[in-house]
């Protein structure tokens, strides 16, 4: 017995599972030319974030614009289905792709799942080696998010239940908020879903961690300084910020997307965050489609974990991502501390530059701020799709092993080489970009979804 659970600690405490070590080299080697740069993270660290498709395609919001095909509301939801489908795909990502890494339970709107079925979809998820973080437009109550934690002897399924929540002002249909006119009429909307979770943790012990989520067009811009501001007060682990691209129903396009760029949704945060967001220095895939910064947050100042601007952050990014790229540090303590030696006793050399890296951030974050700021991790993520018209063409033209002549097809391609959102098809064994499946494979899919699973009506 005692043998047993040494060797499960011993085994849990490896680095890098040897299956996540095999999908990294392959990922890296799969990366174009140009993305195999000191700063990728693909890979080294991360295969990638992943998310599902076609489990529970249906919303009950109207987002302008909705990247989901317009058939996805002819979809019924129905748990059996979903859990079957979720199963499938994570199996196949597990195969393909290791364990450890984040899974987006993504679709329509994950709560249309009841509770229980939305418990079982991350279950399976965990099962499969996954991270799951289940994506949502967060008007439900504390009540189902109860029901979701607590299996039904009234214990806690989960340790932690990691969220996104999607707030902007360019969604219609909220119960307490249905047209809202601008980002701070969400506010309360966005408090409250932080205090159930806060509640959560203080009656069940469940812990949890939050991402905020919003859509940026023109008509919003103006507004994502004051929401990333207050996403970091509210006590979100993640501001993440979508510009909107042509993609999904074209009802549901009202403006001129071309409008807002990656670098102005950018320069917007950093003034909602009063500092600049370095981010050139780790990259996740291909900077036209993804920025994020990581730092610390304490006492609403937030400082990067690495500088960019010095050198022996710099080589200690290369010392890391050389030789611990791809652990996970989210292991309880014992575990935790027995990898760290594990790592320590291999590489001496990193005990020196670890040191001195976390001397120099924790002067970054200032001796009074350390004691009485409750320091917390906070990333600032840009994330922006690609329109259906240039995916299509591009994704085409790979399937047929070409690389296109048209520059703004052939970029498109090598984002699509470089995509860090990978959605799984176990009918094909295949992953593709979800820039593909929202774009290329939504329509079809839902359309034969909506006569596997038609609507019923009352
Ligand atoms: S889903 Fe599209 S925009 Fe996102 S990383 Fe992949 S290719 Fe880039």
């Amino acid at each position: 017995m005692i043998a047993t659970s040494l060797r499960s600690i011993w085994e849990r405490s490896r680095p890098v599972h040897p299956d996540t070590a095999a999908a990294l080299r392959t990922r890296w080697a799969e990366l174009p030319p140009v993305a195999r740069n000191p700063a990728q993270l693909l890979g080294r660290h991360t295969v990638g974030c992943e998310g599902t498709h076609g489990v529970f395609p249906r919303c009950n919001l109207a987002c302008t614009p909705c990247y989901h095909a317009r058939q996805a509301n002819s979809v019924r939801i129905d748990a059996e289905h979903t859990i079957k489908a979720v199963d499938a795909q994570m199996q196949l990502l597990r195969t393909l792709r290791g364990t450890g890494q984040h899974a987006q339970l993504i679709g329509g709107e994950v709560t249309l799942l009841g509770p229980e079925a939305h418990g079982d979809a991350l279950a399976v998820m965990e099962r499969h080696g996954r991270k799951p973080m289940s994506m949502t437009h967060g008007d439900f109550d504390y009540d189902y998010l109860e029901r979701l934690a607590l299996g039904a002897d009234g214990r806690r399924r989960f340790r932690l239940l990691r969220f996104a929540g999607h707030f902007d002002s360019l969604m219609l249909g909220r119960s307490d908020a249905p047209r809202p006119v601008e980002e701070a009429e969400l506010n309360p909307a966005r408090r409250r879903f932080v205090a159930n979770f806060e509640r959560l943790k203080q009656e069940h012990g469940v812990d949890y961690d939050l991402a905020h989520n919003m859509t940026v067009t023109p008509r919003n811009i103006g507004e994502v300084a004051q929401v990333a501001r207050i996403a970091m007060d509210m006590g979100y682990g993640m501001a993440s910020f979508q510009p909107a691209a042509y993609v999904g129903n074209p009802r549901r396009w009202r403006e001129d997307f071309h409008q807002v760029d990656m670098d102005t949704v950018w320069s917007e945060i950093e003034r909602g965050v009063g500092t600049r967001l370095p981010w050139a220095h780790l990259q996740m895939g291909d900077p036209r489609c993804n920025r994020s910064a990581y730092g610390v947050l304490t006492r609403g100042h937030w400082v990067p974990l690495l500088d960019d601007l010095d050198p022996r952050d710099l080589r200690m990014r290369d010392l890391f991502l050389t030789h611990c790229g791809g652990i996970d540090p989210q292991q309880p303590t014992a575990v935790l501390a027995l990898m760290i030696a594990r790592l320590a006793w291999r590489r001496p050399a990193l005990i020196p530059a670890a040191l001195g890296w976390a001397r120099r951030l924790l002067g970054r974050i200032g001796l009074r701020r350390l004691l009485r700021g409750r320091p917390r991790g906070m990333t600032f993520v840009v994330h922006a799709f690609m329109d259906a018209e240039v995916v299509l063409p591009a994704w085409e033209a790979m399937e047929r092993g070409e690389t296109a002549a048209d520059p703004q097809v052939r970029a498109a391609q090598e984002r699509l080489q470089a995509c860090s959102y990978a959605m799984a098809h176990p009918e094909t064994g295949r992953l593709v970009p979800a820039c593909v499946q929202h774009s290329v494979l939504d329509p079809e899919e839902n359309l034969r979804l909506a006569e596997l699973l038609p609507l019923v009506s009352a």
